[in-house]
């Protein structure tokens, strides 16, 4: 006897999504979640406020996704940032742009969103069991068993939303990948993606939090390998932010980042300006006088030490060797990375399952008919700014759609 036409596995913000939408369109589903609550990585999402999606055009969105760029487009198309900031407010969870281009819950809270897709899936009659690890998938002559803590529960169709393996203590361990496996599917290597660096001999962590515009050149073995301009964040250890997190996938113990913290500046424009200070106010502090906008106080006063500079110096008693110096600081900093942040810092999962072996226009697998797969699971990760939530939401929506339909 099948029990229900749908049993989705994991309860993270793929699998939440496809519960709300599936119990509201008359499916019997049930959520089978291994944790003792549903969506911790989307409680932990946006610093606990949830970059849910970004308000940029939807048909900018498969170029954040790398290698994945065309199979995330007929899921991004069929249900867009659009769609969901609506269906959302609709149902009383008002968004908002933070300004650049960000949406977030006005609340600022993931855990609005949680319970609200959580109540929504409750009260149309949707079951979820916490607690309730999948250890197996077997295909049956009609639809599936799925096994979870000695007890067996059958479908018609499964949908596989059980994340990738960053952030472990939310429940993404990778255990859904063998699942996958176990029903044919191949899974390509999973590695951290989204993640900080870790500097060799960090000499800046008394400036961690800083967050401030720059370009990073990369070197590798002496030789230029990427450039980069955006948001960096100081962290304890490194370097963290979007200009970070969006390149990692470049990155690699032993490189060089060369920063420049006054993008769009050139250095005969900066030099003259410091020319200029010293003839007009020249006894002004370094700190004050050499002041660059952007850079706090408390990083001036490290990239002064850092050029070998006297604090206590007045910006006239300023050699021009010292002059020097303090330019070519301002203009590439050098630091080494000592290591990439693992699955413990990444944000999200690089690999996972192969995406020949997913029809992007269904959701389905092309490999065992009636079993769907959503979110990270499928090797698909995206830039940060809500591109990956924005997925797994769209993934979740377009399985559902297909079953719906059938
Ligand atoms: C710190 C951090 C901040 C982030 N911030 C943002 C952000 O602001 N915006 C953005 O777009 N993205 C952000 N991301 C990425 C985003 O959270 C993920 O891409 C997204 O949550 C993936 O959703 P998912 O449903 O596919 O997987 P997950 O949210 O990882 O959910 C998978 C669920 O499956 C469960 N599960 C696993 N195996 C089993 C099993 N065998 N049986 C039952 N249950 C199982 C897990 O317990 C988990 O609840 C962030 C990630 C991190 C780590």
């Amino acid at each position: 006897m099948i029990e229900y036409d749908l049993i989705i596995i994991g309860g993270g913000a793929a699998g939440l999504f496809a519960a709300a939408r599936a119990a509201e369109s008359g499916l019997r589903i049930c959520l089978l979640e291994g944790m003792n609550q549903c969506g911790l990585k989307l409680l932990v999402s946006g610093s606990g406020q949830c970059n849910l999606t970004n308000a940029e055009d939807i048909r900018s969105f498969p170029e954040r996704f790398g290698p994945a760029g065309n199979f995330v487009k007929p899921s991004l198309f069929e249900w867009s940032n659009r769609d969901l900031v609506g269906y959302l407010e609709e149902r009383g969870l008002p968004c908002e742009d933070r300004g650049d281009g960000k949406i977030f819950p006005v609340s600022r809270k993931s855990r609005d969103l949680r319970d609200l897709l959580q109540k929504i899936c409750q009260k149309a009659g949707g079951e979820i069991f916490w607690k309730s690890p999948v250890t197996s998938i077997l295909r049956e002559e009609v639809g599936f068993t799925v096994r979870s803590k000695g007890k067996e529960f059958s479908a018609a169709r499964v949908l596989l939303a059980t994340g990738g393996k960053s952030y472990p203590g939310t429940g993404s361990t990778g255990g859904g990948y063998a699942l996958a496996e176990g029903l044919g599917h191949t899974v390509a290597a999973p590695v951290p993606a989204l993640t900080p660096v870790l500097v060799r001999n960090f000499a800046l962590a008394s400036c961690s939090g800083t967050s401030l515009e720059v370009s990073i050149d990369l070197y590798r073995s002496g030789k230029k390998a990427g450039s980069y301009q955006g948001d960096l964040l100081i962290t304890h250890r490194g370097f963290s932010g979007p200009v970070i997190l969006n390149n990692s996938r470049d990155m690699a113990a032993g490189d060089e980042l060369r920063i420049c913290w006054c993008p769009g500046w050139d250095r005969q424009d900066l030099d003259r300006d410091i020319l200029e200070t010293v003839s007009e106010s020249g006894k002004k502090s370094l700190k004050s006088g050499l002041a660059v906008r952007g850079i706090t106080d408390a990083l001036m006063q490290e990239l002064i030490r850092r050029a070998g500079l006297d604090p206590s110096e007045r910006v006239n008693q300023l050699s021009r060797k010292e002059r020097n110096s303090w330019v070519n600081v301002l203009f590439s900093s050098s630091f080494t990375v000592q290591e990439m942040g693992g699955f413990n810092q990444a944000m999200v999962t690089s690999g996972g399952i192969s995406l020949k072996e997913v029809n992007p226009r269904t959701m389905e697998s092309r490999i065992c008919g009636g079993l769907f797969m959503a979110g990270e699971v499928l090797d698909v990760d995206g830039e940060t700014g809500g591109y990956n939530l924005q997925f797994a939401f769209s993934s979740a929506a377009l399985a559902v759609k297909t079953m719906t339909a059938e």
